[in-house]
């Protein structure tokens, strides 16, 4: 069998720098623009950026019902940050009648930490990991509330309790923060294999 091709989508945000941590764990890695670039990867990565920019970008190009109809059928995916947003079947604190494309059954809060410190970085433990990995969180979502069949792998605790960061659910992985800046890899490959096995 040929290695799975892991699409990035590649509409806004940190796209680069998927591809560029995915081929270095020498993956197989392609952009995603467009419904027939879609069609055509086994499993696709959700950068972090502006959620509501990629929904808008995403229906302009034709990806949006696409994108949902390959998720609601199984495509593995990661999401970091806005592509958790992305991920998450429900929202709070989103732009006014704000869209997601579902398939993680989570609720995200979108621009969570805004409300205490908009933007830190600093070690997360995060479940399956021998070593914390770092964390860079910028205007990041945190999850709010998960569905019975959502694993929390990571939380990052704020002066009103923890909240998870880092979940995943079958073979869909997203994660508050942004594991695609820096050189530690060890999530993509968390996800590599989740698309593998
Ligand atoms: N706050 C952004 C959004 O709503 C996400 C920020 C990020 O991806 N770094 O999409």
């Amino acid at each position: 069998m040929p290695p799975p091709t892991i699409g990035v989508l590649a509409l806004q945000g940190d796209v680069r720098e998927h591809v560029a941590a995915l081929t270095a764990l020498g993956a197989r890695a392609t952009t995603v623009r467009r419904p027939d670039e879609l069609a055509a990867v086994d499993a696709l990565v959700l950068p972090g950026g502006e959620s509501t920019t990629m929904v808008k970008l995403a229906r302009a190009f034709g990806l949006l019902e696409p994108l949902r109809e390959r998720l609601a059928t199984g495509l593995p995916a990661f999401g970091t940050c806005a592509g958790m947003i992305l991920l998450a079947d429900r929202i709070v604190d989103g732009a006014a009648g704000q869209e997601t494309l579902g398939g993680l059954d989570i609720t995200v809060r979108r621009n969570a930490f805004g409300r205490q410190v908009d933007s830190f970085e600093g070690p997360v433990a995060v479940r399956g990991l021998d070593e914390p990995v770092h964390g860079v969180f910028i205007r990041a979502p945190w999850v709010e509330q998960v569905g019975a069949g959502v694993e929390v792998l990571a939380r990052v605790a704020t002066d009103d309790g923890e909240h998870p960061v880092a979940v995943r659910q079958g073979r869909l992985l997203a994660t508050s923060f942004h594991p695609e800046v820096g050189d530690d890899s060890r999530l993509h490959r968390l996800f590599l294999d989740l698309v593998g096995g």
